[in-house]
């Protein structure tokens, strides 16, 4: 399908002045096309997760600490969040030996006791 139609635009993406031949055209390529699609989905992503986190009234987090609770042996995950710290210096401490874990194939586990006594 042939237009006669030509129409000077600015492309809504990159700012260009380009040719359209469609009265409906509002970017200069097919690549500024896709990239505004994608803004646009991506946009909307976010706002439908924004609306649910405002629903659900919680943004979610890696632990819960109310789960923690009555569990005996820890996750390097779990405990670096109780101890508030990043897992990465969790596990530099567990290499160190400044905290005494158990690992059973490769999952670090850690006393809840000892962790409770080294807070206190
Ligand atoms: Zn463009």
């Amino acid at each position: 399908m042939s237009s006669n139609i030509y129409i000077e635009r600015v492309c809504q993406c990159c700012n260009s002045k380009f040719i359209a031949r469609t009265t409906k055209t509002k970017y200069c390529s097919n690549k500024c096309s896709s990239r505004a699609y994608k803004h646009a989905a991506r946009r909307e992503k976010l706002e439908i997760a924004k609306i649910e986190a405002s629903i659900t009234g919680k943004i979610r987090t890696k632990v819960n600490f109310p789960e923690l609770v009555g569990k005996e042996l820890l996750t390097i995950t779990e405990a670096s969040a109780l101890l508030n710290i990043t897992h990465v210096t969790l596990r530099r401490w567990i290499k160190e030996s400044r905290i005494i874990s158990s690992k059973i194939g490769k999952k670090h586990l850690i006393r809840r006791e000892y962790l409770d006594a080294l807070i206190q």
